[in-house]
């Protein structure tokens, strides 16, 4: 017998908005028969992998250097709201299958990974609204996944690589926070997160003071951290530890660090090698895999993401053999939220964790999908942002319904990265039973 309790979608509509760097992006209104609504944007990656599935732009370079998304809202107010209205809300599983179906291509271009997104999201957001759920809560119960659990942020302290104008190459260096220390045990006026979120945000502003003080641009990146230009890599590292000390806390036992590496950026694919302009060396796979092994003895780095290029199958496995004991070893790039090319990396044994961002595989079944595979096979899942963000929290509940070890959502400063922070924080609360 059909539930006709269940609330039923009556509206759907989208429109072009401005993510955080003034880029536009799409944003969904969900309208329920009930009268109940909810939105959701989507955030737009600055390098996307070559294997996730295609945005759909403009291409009208008379606005917005052709990235507008009009042709995208379109889709979504002509093509697929009269599909939608009168679904039931809660039937996430056949709304996202239908996105799929009326795209027809594999990698999502004819629709865009963008519009899809944007309206799998809104959904799946309204429902929540209509059973009168938080998010997470509804996410995780209707995924039927595990009690929710707050995951670590991984804290961006200086941007680099594409994502900021500085010669640091690397994408992001990251602070770590060890849930175990004794510094982050929640207490009855802060939560083990906000301990932690405190923390880094003390440890954020000493390092601003630490490289004021030595003569650096305190500037920030797209995703919040610091991106002056420096003489090498290591330095940052340096700073980073100096920053964490400033501030009262102990490396290693307080906070490790980790490095987006983005090395399919940094590879060259004729001389098979990765150039790091920074430190004026170029490293074959084999050589890098070395130099991330010096760096392990004298730096408390635990996480490394795309260490290794995109498709270098071979590196990823040599990489994982040699450091995967040591180290979490992400793939972003590499897997580019793919349950495909996560089975390719099982069977080879390559990575042991992987970062899923939710417009580079399309619906939200097809991500909760691949972080089920992912936690049956013990590699460890991330959630993501990405470089164009908006305001939208969705990446929090849903790192918290999916029981991530990590969420990966930018640096302690900019609107768009320190929103993720504060829904955190308010789960935090939600959870423990306080708010
Ligand atoms: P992206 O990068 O914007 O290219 O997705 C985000 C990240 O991996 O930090
Ligand atoms: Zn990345």
């Amino acid at each position: 017998m059909p539930n006709t309790n269940i609330d039923k979608i009556a509206a759907l509509s989208a429109r072009e908005i401005l993510d955080a760097r003034g880029y536009p992006t799409l944003e969904v209104l969900v309208v329920l028969e009930s009268g109940r609504k909810a939105k959701a944007s989507v955030s737009v990656g600055l390098q996307p992998s070559r294997f996730e599935a295609k945005d759909l732009h403009d291409g009208d370079r008379k606005r917005y250097q052709g990235r507008g998304v009009l042709l995208a809202a379109n889709h979504i107010n002509e093509l697929i709201a009269p599909r939608l209205i009168g679904l039931p809300v809660n039937e996430q599983e056949k709304i996202d299958r239908l996105l799929v179906d009326l795209d027809g291509t594999a990698n999502l271009r004819q629709l865009g990974a963008n519009t899809i997104t944007a309206v799998s999201l809104a959904v799946a957001r309204a429902a929540a609204v209509s059973e009168n759920k938080e998010l997470f809560v509804y996410l995780a119960e209707h995924f039927q996944l595990t009690s929710p659990t707050i995951p670590v942020p991984l804290f961006n302290m200086f941007s680099g690589g594409s994502h900021a104008d500085t010669n640091l190459d690397f994408q992001e260096f990251l602070l770590i926070p060890q849930s175990n220390s004794p510094a982050f045990t929640a207490t009855t006026r802060e939560s083990g997160a906000e301990k932690m979120i405190r923390a880094a945000a003390d440890i954020f502003h000493a390092l601003g003071k630490i490289l004021r003080e030595a003569g650096y641009d305190t500037d920030v990146g797209l995703e919040g951290g610091y991106a002056p230009d420096m003489d090498s890599s290591p330095k940052a590292l340096d700073m980073i530890l100096a920053a964490v000390i400033k501030a009262g806390y102990e490396p290693r036992v307080d906070f490790c660090l980790g490095l987006d590496i983005g090395s399919a950026q940094l590879y060259d694919e004729n001389s098979k090698q990765y150039i790091f302009a920074i430190d004026n060396s170029y490293f074959s796979s084999q050589n890098l895999v070395d130099l991330y092994n010096e760096w392990l003895q004298r730096y408390p780095i635990i996480y490394l993401e795309d260490a290794l290029s995109d498709d270098d199958w071979s590196a990823w496995r040599q990489a994982t053999a040699a450091l995967g004991d040591k180290l979490i070893l992400a793939g972003d790039d590499l897997f580019a939220g793919s349950a495909e090319r996560l089975r390719r990396g099982i069977a080879e044994q390559a990575a042991n964790a992987i970062i899923l961002k939710p417009n580079q595989i399309g619906t939200l079944t097809a991500l909760v999908e691949c972080a089920k595979l992912a936690r049956r096979q013990h590699y460890q899942v991330i959630i993501s942002h990405r470089g164009g963000e908006t305001n939208d929290d969705f990446i929090v509940d849903l790192a918290v319904a999916l029981n991530a070890q990590y969420l990966k959502a930018g640096s302690l400063s900019r609107g768009e990265r320190v929103a993720k922070y504060n829904r955190l924080t308010e789960i935090a609360s939600l959870i423990a039973g306080v708010r």
